[in-house]
Parts: C-alpha cells; structure tokens; sequence
C-alpha cells in the first residue's frame, strides 16, 4: 500500500521556497500564523493530543505532498513508536512503530542515535536509511527531515517529522518550521506530563488516609485535606490563614517546637510523634511528618505537614506492654521480668558472698480442682494462691507465675541451705492449710524443687532447670513435699544427650522431613501458602514431634546446620509444586533465635534461593520476639541483609514476648503471626479477644499484615474475621502434612468460606 493514497496533502496555503538563508514576508507570516494558532488552542485549554494533531495538520498545510509524525521513546527507551500522525491509517502506524535507533535507522532512528538534527533528502539511496529502505519503498517515503523532541530536563524524548512524496532538501522556512514544530510539541508533552502528576498528587491529597496540611514559609495554613478534617474536625474554612498553633495541645514545651523547626531547618525534616488538639478540645497523639518543599531555584517554599492518628495504637501499645511484662492473672511480674531480678540477685550474692535459692512450684492437684470448680473458679483459685505464696515472702524475694499451676520464687540474699529449707517448709505449710473457697474448704497441696547459688548454677538457664528437675522428683516421690537438686538427677541429662547425638545422626542420614500446614486468606478464602514445620524420623521411636528435639538441637548449636537443611529443602519442595502446576505458594520457614546469633543466615539464604531458583518474595521467616532481644546494631544490620535478599520476614508467636511498638517499627517486619494462646480463649475470654483486635488494629496502623495460628473451629473463626485479621492457620483447614499430601490437598480443596 502507498501512503500517498491515504494521505490528503492539503494545501491551505502554499509557500514558494525563499532563497537561501532569508525569510520572505509571507514565509514569516505564515509561521507566526501557525504558532498564533497553536496559542490559541493552548489558552483555550485544548488538550495536549488535540493540540500536538493540530501542529502537525498546521506542519502538513505548509509543506504540501508530505506527511508529519510525532515519534516518541518508549518507558526502556529502546524503541521509538508513534505517538501522532495524523495522516497514517492505523495499519500504517502499526507498520511504523518499534523502530529502533540506529545508524541505518531512517531520519528518527538517527535523530535518537546521534542525537541531533537530520535531514534526509534521498531516502532510496542515503545510507541512514540502510536498514529500513523497505519501508520507504512501502510508504513512498523520498525524502525525510526530522528533529529532536526535547523533555523538560533537555533529554530528547522523540522526534517530530515531515515525510515527502518527492526528493526534496529542506528550505530555511521548513527548518523553522520544524524547530516551531518540535518545541511547541515538546512544551506540550512536558506540561501534559506536569498536569498528569499534578492530577495524581490531586488524588493522594484528596484520597489519602493520612492527614494533610500545607503552609507557606511563614508556616501560615494554605490547605488540608478531607483526612484531616476527618481526623480533628477543623474544615478549611476553620484554619486557612492560621498558623498550626491552632492545633497545639499545651502539652509540649516551647524546647519540642524548637528542635522540631531545628531538624527541618538542617535537615529538610522531622518526625515524631505529637499531642494534639481536636476542634471539640479532644487530645489526641499524631505520628507527624513534616517536610518542607523548595521551588525551582532551591528557595524553601511551603511546608507539608502528614499525620495519622495513633490513639488507638497507643492504647493497644500500653496493653501489650503491660500484658508482657505483668501475668494478666495473678498480676505478677512476667519471666522476663523475674530474670532481671535474678541476674541482679546473682551479682549482688556474688559481692556479699551470700546464696540464693531458686524454687519450681507446682500445684499437685490443680488440675482436678479446675476440671470440677470450672475455669473461672480455678483462675480465682490461683490468684489465691499467689496471694499466699506472696505473704510468706520478704519484699525483696520475687515470685512469677510460668504458665498454668507453676510458680518461680527467687529467695534473695540467703544465709546457708537451712534457711533456704525453712522458707521451703512455711511454704509447704502455707498452701496445704485448706482453703475458704466458694463456701466449702478446698484442701491442696504443692511439689517444691529448689536449686541453689552458687552451688547449682549460676545463670537463669542451668538454676531454674535443675530445680525443676528436683520439682519433678518432688512429685514423683508422692508430692507435697521438696526436693533439693542433687547430682543423682543430672542423670537425666542422658536423656539430653542420647537425643542431641541422635539429631548428628538423623542430619547425616537424611531422616528429617518437612510437614506444610495451609494458611489461608480471610478476604477471598484462597489458601497462600504454607508452613514448613519439621518432623524426625526416628530410626526406633518413629516420628518425633519438634518439641522433642528443637530445644536439645538450639542448646547444642546443631539447629544451625538444621536450619540450612530446612531453609533448602523448603524451597525446593516449594519450586517443586510449581512444577508440578501448583499456584505459586508463599512458604513460611521457622528459624531459631540462635541461627540468627551464630549462623550467617543471609548467606544461607541467598545460597537456597541460587540453587532452588525460588522467588526470595515467597519465602517468609518467622522469628521468634526473642530475637528482637539481640544486640540491636547486630540485629538492624542482620534484618537488613535479609531484606535486601528480598524475603519477607514474620514475628511468630506475637503477644508472648517483648516486641513492642517502637521495636517494629525500626524492624522493616512484614507480618506478624497471633500466638496460640490468644486464639485458644478467643471463644471464651473476652479480654484475648480484646488483646487480638488491638494487635491487629495496631499491625495495620503499621502496616503489617495479620495472621492467626491455632485456629481450630468456626467460632474462632468468626471472631478472628471480625477482628480484621488477614490470614489464618489451623486444623479446622489442615493440620500440618507431608509434602505430596499437602499437594493433593491444594488440588482437591477450594476453600470457600
Ligand atoms: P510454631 O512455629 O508456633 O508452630 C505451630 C505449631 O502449632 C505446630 O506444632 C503446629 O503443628 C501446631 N498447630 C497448627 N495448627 C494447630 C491448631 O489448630 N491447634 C493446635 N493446638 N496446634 C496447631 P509443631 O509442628 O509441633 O511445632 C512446634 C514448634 O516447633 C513450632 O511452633 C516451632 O516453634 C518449632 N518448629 C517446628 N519446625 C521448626 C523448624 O523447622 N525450625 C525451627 N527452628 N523450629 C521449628
Ligand atoms: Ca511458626
Ligand atoms: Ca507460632
């Protein structure tokens, strides 16, 4: 097909050529007529394309028996296509497009390759339009001027061109012409692109969740955004020509302000956290973020001031941080708490030669009394009890509750193992006197291990282990009564041992597996992927659950050449599946706080990803809160690398530990992951029902994606949705399978609920 066919070269005015060099009257009229014209549809606001085809019909009216284009870059800028012209079919545009720059390129291709100028006047013969000679011949292209296009930044963008149907050089007028054309298509396309990110920044401010408020230099308010009057009820109308000391709280003193204007002043900006007023007088604390905004010429022109409000978060951090240092029970001090006094404790005997007694308490018959008093009574027992452990007592002896019936007493500053012994004996005294409890007497009774400093220990670790040992055989030996620990019990630690050679046995004959429990998405029922929990195969004892051996393989370090094993193996079971036409699964490996502290576990990583070709954005990695307790600059550089790895990371068993607000926020943490034991009471203890709302309110304020674990029916199902929670895990979908199980599972179950 030929293009002069198709090609109206419509001849509004024509123009004799001038002599070199000069323009004629007329020639210079006509192009002041021709930008007159384009002026005027600009002033009238004509759209962009509008006025770009208008530039080129204009082009085509003084240049008769021709055609003009607009060719621009792509995003790689690689190739250029069309962007408009005006007299192509489609067809033709289509042929035209994806033409790449290059010496033999034609007129454009080499306008993008030399980056200048060309003007073409034999097309069939001039080896610039070596490679594309076929398309002169299709379109009866002779002769082709072209010109750069330039950005705002003076990048040539594209090229603008007049295409003849004769051999012709261009005459001083067109090249004028040309040059009028491309700056004015050039000034277009840059305000089009101006406008564009001027309508997106329209849309954020208008749309965002985040407060928004503008001032100038003189920090007077010049607009806000529906966000924020949402957030504090003051309109435009309220605030506009005020300064943001309409929002002060009085809470802060004249020095916060001012090292607030400091850090924007040397900095460009500041952030933090705020206490501000409503317009009803309403208190409320804000994340802020301001930021100052220069104009061309690098002059400060107005400050941005962003902010979400964090009330919520702020009650939800109390909680959290309340609940995690304190027994929301019994109202005494967690275990991270008590191995704090511990620690102290142990300096302080060690300088004043004196000993400490470390006691393991457990209730002997608890269990029955709560199986037939019923829950709520058996909790009102406890507290009971904890009183009368309290009153036996010093105020400086300490006292924890760990989990159910079992009690750490710390016996501070101790003579010699007599007094620890009649400390011991009031206590066994104490409890076995029967209770008033619910109108009848309830008689009770308790097994005490105790450990000794120096003599057995002097950590945390190797004291509370031991007298829990001499608690165990407290009770064997027919309960309520003590035990202190001896080196007899320590022949236990065969047990310990026989299980940690056993671990370098399964590592080197293979007989460790992986287990895949389904997590699912609450929004659209979709299961996302997967967590890989391992499984021993013992040689005699059959499959070993990891309670079993995860403790004896942290202890002994071998969980590090575990944890590669595991890592790998994940991944590759993962690629596996997608083999074999699995959807792409995200999979969740578990890793231990000590493959943290000694492992180099980027670099593991990094070699699982290599060998397995896995996607590093479907590997998670849940830590665990106490690795949140590493050394800090260690802990932010190793979290880092792992992000830069690109994979995501997980908070596992979240509410049981330390993490608080402020720790993840620095920590670049994706998710996290409701521990069990919130989930286990949701049906019936509204305050962890209360507790998970609040997680996940926070984590969303944050940013973090929710998932809970342990989910095992349809109510806790319910409650989790109407918490917001994002994805679960549980046996009501799956308990943890094997790989080709779990396989079959994904083909055979589309879970809609
Ligand atoms: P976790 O990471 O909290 O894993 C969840 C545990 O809950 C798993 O126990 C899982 O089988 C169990 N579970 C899942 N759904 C339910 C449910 O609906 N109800 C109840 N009651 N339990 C449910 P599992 O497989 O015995 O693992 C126990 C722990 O061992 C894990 O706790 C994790 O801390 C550790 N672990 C497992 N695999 C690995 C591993 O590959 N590396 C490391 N470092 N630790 C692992
Ligand atoms: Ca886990
Ligand atoms: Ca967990």
């Amino acid at each position: 097909m030929s293009a002069t066919h198709t090609i109206s070269a419509s001849s509004v005015s024509q123009t004799s050529p001038s002599p070199s060099g000069l323009l004629s009257i007329e020639e210079q009229t006509q192009l002041l007529n021709l930008q007159r014209a384009i002026l005027k549809s600009i002033a009238r606001g004509a759209d962009h394309m509008e006025v770009i085809t208008q530039t080129c019909r204009l082009a085509e009216s003084l240049l008769p028996n021709a055609f003009s284009s607009v060719m621009l870059m792509d995003e790689n800028y690689e190739l250029l296509n069309i962007y408009a012209a005006p007299s192509l079919t489609p067809m033709q545009i289509k042929r035209a497009n994806g033409l790449r720059p290059s010496p033999g390129g034609g007129s454009c291709g080499n306008v993008i390759y030399k980056q200048t100028v060309q003007y073409v006047s034999n097309t069939l013969t001039d080896d610039r339009w070596a490679d594309i000679r076929d398309l002169a011949y299709e379109f009866n292209i002779k002769a082709c001027w072209s010109i750069p296009i330039f950005s705002a930044e003076s990048k040539v963008i594209g090229t603008f061109a007049l295409s003849s149907f004769e051999h012709r050089e261009p005459s001083q007028f067109h090249r004028m012409l040309l040059e009028i054309g491309s700056s004015i298509i050039g000034i277009v396309l840059n305000r089009n692109k101006y406008q564009e990110s001027l309508r997106q920044y329209e849309k954020v401010f208008e749309g965002s969740e985040q407060g928004i408020m503008v001032t100038d230099v003189d920090h007077v308010i010049l607009s806000v955004n529906p966000a924020f009057t949402k957030m504090l009820g003051f309109t435009l109308e309220d605030v506009k020509g005020k300064t943001p000391r309409i929002l002060s709280s009085g809470l802060h003193e004249p020095a916060f302000y001012q090292n607030m204007w400091e850090s924007i002043q040397n900095f460009g900006h500041w952030r933090g956290e705020v206490w501000n007023r409503r317009k009803n007088g309403e208190i409320l604390p804000e994340w802020l973020s301001i930021s100052e905004v220069r104009n061309e010429v690098g002059v400060v022109s107005h400050y941005v001031g962003t902010f979400s409000d964090i009330s919520d978060l702020k009650s939800a951090q109390k909680e959290i941080q309340y609940l995690s240092s304190h027994d929301a029970l019994t109202g005494l001090p967690d275990i991270t708490l008590f191995r704090d006094r511990l620690e102290n404790a142990v300096s302080i005997a060690t300088a004043a030669n004196s000993k400490i007694g470390l006691l393991a308490l457990n209730l002997d018959n608890f269990k029955f009394l709560n199986d037939s008093l019923g829950y709520a009574s058996g909790d009102k027992l406890l507290r009971l009890f904890a009183e009368r452990l309290k009153s036996c007592l010093r105020d400086t002896d300490s006292i924890c509750r760990h989990g159910g019936d079992e009690f750490i007493i710390l016996l501070n500053n101790m003579q010699d193992d007599e007094s620890i012994s009649l400390v011991v004996d009031t206590l066994l005294n104490e409890i076995s006197s029967p209770f008033a409890f619910a109108g009848s007497n309830i008689s009770t009774s308790c097994s005490i291990g105790v450990a000794v400093y120096p003599n057995d220990g002097n950590d945390f670790e190797k004291l509370f282990g031991r007298a829990r040992k001499a608690m165990s055989q407290a009770k064997e030996e027919g309960r309520n009564t003590a035990r202190f620990f001896t080196e007899k019990l320590n022949t236990d630690s065969l047990h310990y041992l026989n299980i940690a050679y056993g671990l370098r046995e399964a590592l080197a004959h293979h007989q460790f597996e992986l287990h895949y429990q389904p997590q699912m998405n609450l929004c659209n029922g979709k299961i996302t992927g997967a967590e890989a929990l391992v499984r021993w195969h013992h040689p005699q004892n059959g499959i070993q659950p990891p309670a079993q051996f995860i403790g004896i393989a942290e202890q002994t370090g071998l969980i590090v050449e575990m944890g590669e094993w595991i890592i790998e193996e994940a991944c590759r079971q993962a690629m596996e599946w997608q083999k074999n036409g699995l959807p792409p699964l995200s999979i969740a490996v578990n890793v231990s706080a000590v493959q943290f502290r000694r492992g180099n576990l980027a670099k593991v990583i990094l070699k699982a990803l290599e060998k397995t070709g896995m996607n590093p954005q479907l590997l998670e990695l849940e830590l665990t809160e106490s690795v949140l307790l590493e050394d800090i600059d260690h802990l932010l550089a190793q979290l880092d690398a792992l992000k830069k790895l690109g994979v995501k990371l997980a908070i596992d068993d979240f509410g049981t530990g330390y993490s608080s607000l402020a720790y993840l926020k620095k920590f670049n943490i994706d998710r996290l992951k409701i521990d069990q034991s919130f989930v286990r009471d949701i049906n019936t203890d509204p305050n962890d029902a209360a507790i998970v709302r609040a997680i996940v309110q926070m984590a969303h304020t944050l940013n973090l994606n929710v998932i809970a674990e342990g989910v095992e029916d349809e109510a806790m199902l319910k409650h989790l949705r109407e918490s917001g929670c994002d994805e679960v895990q549980g046996y009501l979908f799956s308990k943890p399978l094997p790989a080709d199980a779990f396989e079959a599972f994904i083909n055979t179950n589309i879970l809609c609920r």
